[in-house]
């Protein structure tokens, strides 16, 4: 909701600060899907309220997905889409959440990056996702956020910022900063910038290589910001919060040699708090090709017997293309 419009049209009728609060309360609740449900309020205001104001920044187009994973196709006030998906699996709702319209970073494997970049997101409308599934799933609601939807966090990091202070109060969602991630492609000075904030939250960054030549070649980023930079931010974060830093390593038929495997184990095994994710790369189209089972097989065996810790992640919402990566709109 524009909480600026709330609060002026609550000013033109002369209202007190509490109705304010009040109101502010009823959204951030979830569990009304338009204002004529606020019973609490009268009948006049509900029905100015509505003449005046969206309650949630925005609306659904489509919903598909089964019983553990869904996604919806949003619409925005500018009529820019965006997708966000909801995961009910292990013991927390998670919503995985957009932080632009589309993507500048054109990583060749994610579908988000070739749809090139829209816009960024304002902080409404990155609260207004988990909102939006609150809604759908009420009484249960969003237990954990995952900012690994469309577009990097890092390149909308002031309106991300102001959306997990919301996300994060107790007058707001009340989600813990242990149940939030943030992952980055790899923007070096801004994982300084966020290891300067001292929060809980949690990082992970997408590494998909440790050879710079490899990396380059399908995450342009690299060329900003080198293997050595990104080291060099990551050592400093675990250095500041001592917390445990995740990198992700999509399986890929050009990153799964015995050379690969050896470079990723000198990255990973630099610092004890560098933990790391393999997962399955999602096919996309005119993506990257995926290991093949035997590729994959060597290429963990590479890493045993390397003793390079790891935890294979599954992949949820391939059926429905709601996995990593395959996040689209056109
Ligand atoms: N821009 C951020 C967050 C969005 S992507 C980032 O790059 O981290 C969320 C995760 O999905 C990242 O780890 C990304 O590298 C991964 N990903 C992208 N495309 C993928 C694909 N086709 N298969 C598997 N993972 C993919």
């Amino acid at each position: 909701m524009d909480l600026s419009l709330l609060k002026k049209t609550l000013d033109s009728l002369e209202l007190p600060a509490f109705r304010y609060r009040q109101i502010v309360k009823n959204y951030y609740s979830g569990r009304y899907l338009n204002f004529d449900q606020m019973t609490d309020l009268s009948l006049p205001l509900r029905q100015k309220l509505s003449e005046t104001l969206s309650l949630l920044s925005v609306s659904e187009k489509t919903i598909v997905g089964n019983e553990s994973t869904q996604k919806a196709l949003l619409e925005l006030s500018d009529g820019q889409k965006i997708e966000s998906v909801f995961m009910d699996y292990e013991d927390w709702l998670t919503a995985c959440v957009s932080s632009q319209v589309g993507c500048p970073l054109a990583c060749s494997f994610c579908a988000t990056g070739k749809m090139g970049f829209k816009r960024n997101l304002t902080p409404e409308e990155i609260v207004d996702q988990i909102l939006y599934w609150n809604q759908k799933i009420y009484p249960k609601y969003i237990g954990r956020v995952v900012f690994m939807g469309m577009g990097e966090p890092f390149l909308n990091w002031e309106n991300i910022l102001t959306a997990i202070n919301i996300i994060n109060s107790n007058e707001g969602l009340n989600i813990g900063a242990r149940k939030i991630s943030v992952s980055t492609a790899g923007v070096a000075d801004k994982i300084i910038e966020f290891a300067n904030l001292d929060t809980q939250i949690n990082l992970a960054v997408s590494l998909h290589s440790a050879d710079q030549k490899t990396r380059e070649s399908f995450m342009p980023i690299a060329k900003q910001y080198s293997l050595a930079q990104l080291k060099n931010a990551c050592n400093y974060y675990v250095g500041k919060t001592n917390r445990q830093l995740f990198f992700e390593y999509a399986l890929m038929d050009i990153n799964t040699s015995q050379n690969d495997a050896i470079l990723l184990a000198n990255f990973i095994n630099s610092n004890r708090l560098f933990f790391l994710n393999l997962i399955p790369l999602n096919s996309v189209d005119g993506g990257m090709t995926p290991a093949s089972p035997d590729q994959q097989k060597t290429f963990i065996d590479y890493l045993n017997k390397l003793g390079v810790e790891y935890s294979l992640r599954r992949s949820f919402g391939q059926d429905i293309s709601a996995a990593c990566g395959q996040l689209a709109t056109v």
